[in-house]
């Protein structure tokens, strides 16, 4: 017998053996999660990842997080995962991957700092300066309204003294931006112990949000 939702089961454990040699969680940290219609597939809580199979991805229903398949119990961000992908519906989004990567954390937890801001025009690929969340304590209703708020009109959020949140329509796309997030939020410390970081316009952000629809080879090559 097939496995429920086995392709979404599958990514899930294809991403989750990245995630520490990409450096964006250490042991347990993290989880990520993929819907397929009413249905999410959602990382188990507090399982290493290198023991993670398919079957062991849990399989939830989207409308009140029950769980329709899989031995074990959610991750404990499972209302954060839905309440992200309620804050991005009309983006499209079906894949939430939270991290704690270092550079992400240690932003979101610098007195005075309440965004990622557009000092690399790449923020415009989550729409614009990455809000930070307050700080709530993990797997708590109120992180998870923190994170659906911060949302808005973006596809990334800091959680305050805590790690990064990334949405996409697709699962390789969540994992390729939580890596950039990660890039940004690196290069924004660096740039803030070395100076004062010269921050660009809404205006040049909204002509890099237009350039990156047809960036790259999203469009067909000229024939001739
Ligand atoms: P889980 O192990 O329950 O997924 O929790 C990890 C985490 O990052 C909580 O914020
Ligand atoms: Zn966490």
């Amino acid at each position: 017998m097939p496995l429920l939702l086995e392709d979404e089961r599958t990514q899930i454990v294809d991403v989750c053996r990245r995630l520490t040699p990409d450096g964006l969680v250490i042991g347990t940290a993290g989880n990520v999660s993929l819907r397929r219609d009413d249905l999410l597939a959602v990382t188990p809580s507090g399982l290493p990842y290198d023991d993670l199979r398919p079957d062991l991805v849990c399989v939830v229903r989207v409308a009140d997080g029950e769980v329709v398949d899989g031995p074990l119990a959610p991750a404990s961000e499972l209302g954060l995962h839905l309440a992200a992908l309620r804050a991005t519906r009309k983006a499209g989004a079906n894949a939430v991957v939270h991290t704690h990567s270092r550079a992400a954390t240690a932003l979101a937890s610098l007195q005075g700092v309440d965004e990622l801001p557009a000092m690399h025009y790449y923020v415009a690929m989550f729409g614009g300066p990455v809000r930070v969340t307050p700080y709530h304590r993990y797997g708590t209703p109120e992180l998870a309204a923190a994170v659906e708020a911060a949302l808005a009109g973006r596809t990334a959020a800091l959680m305050g003294n805590h790690g990064a949140v990334v949405v996409a329509a697709d699962l390789p796309t969540a994992y390729e931006k939580a890596l950039q997030l990660e890039g940004l939020c690196d290069s924004y410390l660096r740039a803030l112990a070395a100076g004062t970081p010269r921050i660009l316009t809404q205006d040049d952000i909204a002509q890099v949000v237009q350039g990156l629809k047809s960036y790259g080879q999203s469009a067909p090559p000229a024939q001739g």
